[in-house]
């Protein structure tokens, strides 16, 4: 089995780029920090605190985290439910910042990732895939951009969708969130050894997608 590993700070572009790349490959995308979300998800529905381990380690013994694709995408089942439409929100994301702190959480999801990986090609993104969950892969990217780039980027987003934002407030959060991903004790966000740095700051998402081809290629 053939596996790209990407890694990246909130907001550098990774799922949109590895959902490309696995269309023109022919790989499947694994979005792993879905899954991230979907267990703060449940967190959030049960009314469980980010500093309750032990309710924390609780829940992840009773919590079923699956994986489905649906025309190519990945689906996230929790519980039996798709969950896929209720995930991708501020809220959602800093419960899941806030609760991969755990050990408990991330063993449980990272072998259902190792068990996706074994048994098929794919371009996995998240925050420790090169380090930890695939230390093996072909290839390992570290995608990022500045602070302020990637807020920009989210900011044109929810301004697309009519929701009404502030620029500064979200790069402050962006920040915060990295600082949280980057310092944690477990897997913590970093540069795998031998992964290839791409900074997306000055590229659109065609130019991405060039310069990682390239780098794949050459691998
Ligand atoms: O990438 P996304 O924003 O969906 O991830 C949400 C959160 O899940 C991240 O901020 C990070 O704390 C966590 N995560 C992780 N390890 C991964 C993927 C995501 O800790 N492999």
């Amino acid at each position: 089995m053939i596996n790209i590993a990407i890694d990246g700070p909130a907001g550098a572009g990774k799922s949109t780029i590895a959902r490309r790349l696995a269309a023109e490959l022919g790989y499947v995308y694994v979005d792993t920090g879905a899954m991230y979300r979907a267990m703060a998800y449940y967190f959030l529905q049960n009314k469980i605190s980010p500093d309750d381990e032990v309710a924390i380690a609780g829940a992840c013994s009773d919590v079923d985290v699956t994986i489905r694709y649906v025309d190519g995408e990945q689906q996230v089942i929790l519980n039996g439910e798709n969950i896929n439409g209720v995930i991708r929100n501020e809220e959602v994301g800093n419960m899941a910042s806030a609760t991969s702190v755990y050990p408990v959480v991330r063993t449980k999801l990272v072998e259902l990732q190792r068990q996706l990986a074994a048994k098929e090609n794919v371009i996995m993104d998240g925050r420790d895939i090169g380090t930890v969950v695939l230390p093996d892969a072909n290839v390992k990217i570290y995608l990022t951009a500045s602070s302020r780039v990637r807020a920009k980027r989210r900011y044109e987003e929810l301004q697309e969708k009519g929701i009404s934002c502030n620029l500064d407030e979200i790069e402050q959060d962006i920040i915060e969130r990295d600082y949280r991903d980057m310092h944690r004790e477990t897997s913590p966000l970093k540069q795998a050894e031998n992964a290839v740095l791409l900074d997306s700051s000055d590229l659109d998402v065609d130019g991405v997608v060039a310069a990682m081809k390239k780098i794949i290629e050459e691998a």
